[in-house]
């Protein structure tokens, strides 16, 4: 579980464009996904992959390669990036928020120090499947 912090190479992930607003994503586990939609049992995934938009702007959480899109209103979880607030969630692993992660340096150190110990859960409760410290502010 914890790989999705150090050893995996952004290179090796397939990338594809958003349908929506065109600009190329990284892959998502199915198995990441089906943890954050709402009623899964109601959207069948395929068997292709997915794609995680990260574009703020773009309504597009997950997209498969053939140009379905599944929006945010489908989610059960608030993806933080999509939102402009403070209080966005960006370590979904211990709850730490966009002002938590700026403000907060006890917050920040302990997100830091888990994700070293291989202590989170990102690939499954981050909903890019990818480890929450790349989403916190530099
Ligand atoms: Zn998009």
């Amino acid at each position: 579980m914890s790989d999705c912090c150090s050893s995996q190479k952004p290179e090796k992930i397939k990338r594809h464009s958003c349908p929506v607003h065109g600009q190329l994503c990284l892959q998502v586990a199915v198995s990441t996904i089906i943890h954050h939609l709402k009623s899964p049992w109601e959207y069948p995934l395929k068997d292709q992959a997915y794609y995680f938009c990260d574009d703020p702007g773009c309504d597009v959480v997950y997209f498969g390669e053939d140009d379905s899109v599944i929006n945010k209103q489908l989610l059960r979880t608030v993806v933080g990036i999509k939102q402009q607030t403070d209080d966005a969630v960006i370590c979904y692993c211990f709850g730490v928020s966009k002002s938590d992660a700026m403000n907060n340096p006890v917050a920040n150190a302990f997100v830091i120090e888990q994700t070293k110990q291989g202590v989170c859960a990102c690939a499954t409760r981050n909903p890019s499947g990818r480890c929450c410290l790349k989403d916190f502010p530099k």
